[in-house]
């Protein structure tokens, strides 16, 4: 069975593709009942996928999907369910888009160094010009030749030890929970299965999710395997945490990732959403 919840989703107003709206009808037209919008580090894309939810009768989450630099490593806090008047929520996240703004630069510069020059232009041309995260970089080194796909990009140009790679220096794990708590929402750990941890890493920073106010992780992403539902459902269990379902979509260039085809959350779970007003 399909799940009729997808919490976790990208826009125009970060590195999705698409626009709240078009992500609203395209939520709506795939059959998802209930969409969050959830994008890096902003509010911005909101009011306009409420709106455009409301207009197709789908129910709608108002989310961010915040950086965190844990333990010397980056990972992602998605906020459900979020207050985008709250201030101190707006308040961290623009310190985050003050950062991301110099990263950005910073990534630009060092591209140069090894020999790419315009990455920073180019990579803000593909962007809504106010938030330039990797793959902005990405799409533009694809489009210039320096890789075959994105994916690639990554490991040549972006990730640790590469000639663009900056380390994060994000919120921590307790402001990002607290921002997210502060307006009324619910923190779930984005995609746990995703980041290069050991089994006994992960265990750790659930505890301490767990231990600073996190509700849930993502047990159901658009980038775990069958097997990893069943791992992460049993971590959650563990921890007495909620279980979330999402796509984490970023648009119709990855047709591997379609809306609307989650499966439901595997048996045991306690959905993020099981005490919500908005049903799917
Ligand atoms: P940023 O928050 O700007 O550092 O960029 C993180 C985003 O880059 C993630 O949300 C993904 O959309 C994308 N990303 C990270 N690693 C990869 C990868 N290996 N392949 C494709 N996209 C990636
Ligand atoms: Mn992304
Ligand atoms: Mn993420
Ligand atoms: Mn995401």
């Amino acid at each position: 069975m399909i799940c009729g919840y997808d919490l976790h989703a990208h826009s125009t107003a970060s590195d999705g593709t698409l626009t709240p709206t078009e992500l609203m009808a395209r939520a709506a037209a795939a059959g998802v009942q209930v969409m969050a919008l959830t994008d890096h580090d902003t509010l911005a894309g909101l009011d306009e996928a409420a709106k455009a939810a409301a207009g197709h009768g789908i129910g709608f989450v108002p989310g961010v999907e915040i950086s965190v630099t844990w333990s010397n490593q980056t990972v992602h806090i998605v906020g459900l369910g979020v207050d985008r008047h709250n201030a101190a929520l707006r308040a961290g996240l623009d310190r985050l888009l003050d950062y991301r703004h110099w990263r950005a630069q910073e990534i630009g510069r060092r591209l140069a160094k090894a020999g790419i020059d315009g990455a920073y232009e180019g990579a803000k041309a593909l962007s809504n010009g106010t938030l330039v995260g990797r793959t902005h970089f990405a799409r533009f080194l694809v489009q210039h030749g320096h890789a075959d796909s994105i994916g690639q990009v990554f490991k040549k140009f972006l990730v640790s030890g590469k000639p663009g790679h900056v380390s994060g220096d994000w919120a921590s794990l307790e402001e990002a929970v607290g921002w997210i708590n502060g307006a009324g929402g619910q923190a779930v750990i984005a995609h746990p299965a995703r980041y290069k941890m050991t089994r006994s890493k992960l265990r750790r920073l659930i505890a301490d999710f767990t231990d600073v106010g996190g509700a849930a992780i993502e047990v159901v992403s658009g980038s775990h395997s069958k097997d990893e539902y069943f791992t992460m459902a049993r971590h959650a269990g563990d921890f007495g945490l909620m279980a979330s379902a999402g796509s984490d979509y970023h648009g119709p260039e990855n047709p591997w990732m379609e809306l609307g085809r989650l499966p439901e959350l595997p048996p045991g779970c306690r959905p993020v959403w099981h005490n919500w007003d908005i049903a799917a």
